[in-house]
Parts: C-alpha cells; sequence; structure tokens
C-alpha cells in the first residue's frame, strides 16, 4: 500500500485502486468529532469511468431520524441516501460511497458491530459502486476499511489528521 500526500489530497493505492481524499473535506469530518457522542452519516464521491478510482467529494451529518448514543450510531434516516440521489440528479456522477462515523476516543478501532454492519452494507448496496470505503473518525486519527460486493475487506488503513493538514 501507498499513502501519498498533496497540498490538497491524499491518495491511498492499494494494488489498482485508489482512493483520493480531499483534505478539506476530512478535516471538516475531524472537526465533527466529539467525545460526548458518536456521529456519522454517508460517504458519497466519483468512481472515474474505467478506472479503479475512487474520489471522495463529500459527506452527510446527523439527520433528526438518525439514532445518536455514546456508543452507537445509527443512521435511519431516509435524507442521507437521498440528498445523494439529488446530487446524482445534476451532475449523473455523485453515487453513495460508504458510510463514516465517528468513535469518542483518541482511536478509531472498530467494533464487531461495525464489522458486520460494513459487510452487510457492501453485499446489499446497490449503487454501482464495486468497492465501499467504511471510515471511523476518532480525535487523532481516520480508519478507512474497504470492502469489495462480495464482502471481502481489501484493504484498512489508519491515517493521522496531521496528514491532512495542507502546508506542505
Ligand atoms: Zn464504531
Amino acid at each position: 500500500m501507498k499513502v501519498v500526500q498533496y497540498a490538497e489530497v491524499v491518495i491511498i493505492k492499494q494494488e489498482n485502486i485508489s482512493l483520493i481524499l480531499d483534505n478539506t473535506q476530512i478535516k471538516n469530518m475531524f472537526d465533527m468529532h466529539n467525545f460526548q457522542n458518536e456521529t456519522g452519516g454517508v460517504i458519497y464521491g466519483y468512481k472515474l469511468v474505467g478506472l479503479k478510482e475512487y474520489r471522495i467529494t463529500g459527506f452527510t451529518t446527523p439527520y433528526q431520524e438518525d439514532k445518536v448514543y455514546r456508543y452507537n450510531f445509527e443512521r435511519l434516516d431516509p435524507n442521507h441516501l437521498k440528498s445523494i440521489k439529488s446530487l446524482w440528479v445534476n451532475d449523473c456522477t455523485t453515487m453513495y460511497l460508504g458510510d463514516w462515523h465517528s468513535h469518542p476516543s483518541n482511536h478509531s478501532s472498530p467494533s464487531i458491530l461495525d464489522k458486520n454492519t460494513w459487510y452487510k452494507i457492501a453485499t446489499e448496496s446497490k449503487s454501482g459502486s464495486s468497492i465501499y470505503f467504511f471510515f471511523i473518525i476518532s480525535k487523532e486519527e481516520l480508519l478507512i476499511s474497504a470492502y469489495n460486493i462480495r464482502g471481502k475487506n481489501i484493504f484498512s488503513v489508519k491515517l493521522k489528521k496531521i496528514m491532512f493538514d495542507s502546508r506542505i
């Protein structure tokens, strides 16, 4: 695996898959972290046609019907996916690429429940992506776990918050 850091993006390359992260978006996600409760939503972006290159362009934050607890976040509100659909109507490229949530701690290790949820989403989602990405934000780090549509965990990587400071 190769992680390349630029002023505006961080690119993760694993075999023939590239995941491009916009530094500003990831910084905004880190800003959502707090020590009281978990928070979360969906991740959206696009896939370059013919390439296994994914770019995350944004994420949603909790809506009214979501369940927010100290040690759990349940994405129940239909507005997460509705908002992606309305973006798609405009540009015909934006698609659902995964879920994110926070852990109210310094580290972002997934629970068994997290892994089971990710497996279920990756095998059941019909957004058209062949890979789904799951993020956990903690105070200091971002965990990214990629699953294919057969539910296989292709890679997991932890990145430090400081990587997304565009001071290079
Ligand atoms: Zn979790």
